[in-house]
């Protein structure tokens, strides 16, 4: 059922508490933790804690959901103090796109000039 824990899921398992994170922030509804291998000085990672596989799947069942995604994401760049500078949200969506966990998740990135188009 949507929303619902998977077993497989690495990041249900993170918001279980079963598989370490380092978290810096947290609400009613979404987690926040350092990207395990960061692309920029400032690389958070921010997931709803229901399971959603990717973006278009959480905008799709629980919209309220998607926007507290993109509230928390922006409550962690003003946390880390890239809000002034510029950052950027990614949504990988799909394996074509780089998505490698199919647990929705939000890029934060920031702290270093960001290139465009990214790669
Ligand atoms: O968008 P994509 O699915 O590729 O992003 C997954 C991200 O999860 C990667 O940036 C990877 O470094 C991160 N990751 C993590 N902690 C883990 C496993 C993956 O931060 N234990």
């Amino acid at each position: 059922m949507a929303g619902e824990p998977q077993a497989d899921c690495l990041f249900c398992k993170i918001v279980a508490g079963e598989v370490p994170a380092t978290v810096v922030r947290e609400s009613e509804t979404a987690i926040a933790f350092r990207d395990i291998s960061p692309q920029a000085p400032t690389h958070v990672l921010v997931i709803p804690r229901a399971h959603h596989a990717d973006a278009a799947a959480l905008a799709a069942a629980d919209p309220a959901l998607a926007a507290d995604l993109l509230r928390e994401a922006g409550a962690v760049a003003a946390d880390e103090g890239i809000d002034g500078s510029g950052y950027r949200i990614v949504l990988n969506t799909g394996s074509g796109a780089g998505q490698t966990v199919f647990h929705v998740h939000a890029h934060v990135l920031g702290g270093r000039d960001l290139t465009w188009p990214p790669g």
